[in-house]
């Protein structure tokens, strides 16, 4: 068993262009630990199961704004929908199902079961959730957390590694990272 070093990054992004560009950083990245599975010497297998990471912030943060970034950085085009009122929007991309949560709106988690929400879990290579929160009980715990802070201009994003999936990809972040203000 090797001591597992979690990172964690800290980031400001100036607006919304900003917030869109790092969410597609954040979609290379996650290619880039599937095409890299054993770098650092890591054999844990990336993405399986389901990568999960959670979107923390208050509303018009930025939650729907980083994930739009990240499913276009994944090559989805044309729109994308927030998923307030559906509570998920499923995605068929290249790295397979790609599933966008909100459940801002949700009462009771245990609906998520009766829903069938549980199999968008399990079928999904990557799961984006905005408050997961509301989510608890339902939701395992997230791969990575996301923390979004409105400035007065701006917001800065805290993104923290709880897995060594994430650990990979938030590694991967950093070493390329040119708006990163301070790392680990
Ligand atoms: P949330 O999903 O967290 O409720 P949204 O993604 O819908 O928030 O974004 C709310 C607003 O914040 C949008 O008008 C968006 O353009 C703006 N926004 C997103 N990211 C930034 C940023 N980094 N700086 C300034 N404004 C941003
Ligand atoms: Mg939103």
């Amino acid at each position: 068993m090797t001591e597992r070093k979690t990172q964690s990054i800290t980031l400001e992004l100036i607006d919304e262009a900003a917030m869109l560009r790092f969410g597609n950083r954040i979609a290379a990245a996650i290619n880039w630990a599937l095409k890299n599975p054993f770098e650092n010497d890591h054999s844990e297998k990336i993405i399986e199961p389901a990568l999960l990471i959670a979107l923390q912030g208050d509303l018009g943060a930025g939650k729907t704004t980083l994930s739009r970034g990240v499913l276009t950085g994944l090559g989805h085009v044309g729109a994308v929908k927030s998923p307030t009122y559906t509570l998920v929007e499923p995605y068929e991309l290249a790295l397979g199902q790609v599933c966008h949560f909100d459940f801002y709106r949700l009462q009771d988690p245990e609906e998520l079961e009766y829903m069938g929400f549980r199999d968008y879990l399990v079928e999904s290579q990557l799961c984006l959730v905005e408050w997961p929160e509301r989510g608890a009980g339902f939701l395992p715990k997230a791969d990575m957390l996301i923390e979004i802070v409105q400035l007065h201009k701006g917001r800065k994003l805290t993104l923290s590694a709880q897995s060594e999936q994430a650990n990979i990809i938030i590694s991967q972040l950093d070493r390329e990272a040119d708006e990163v203000t301070s790392a680990d």
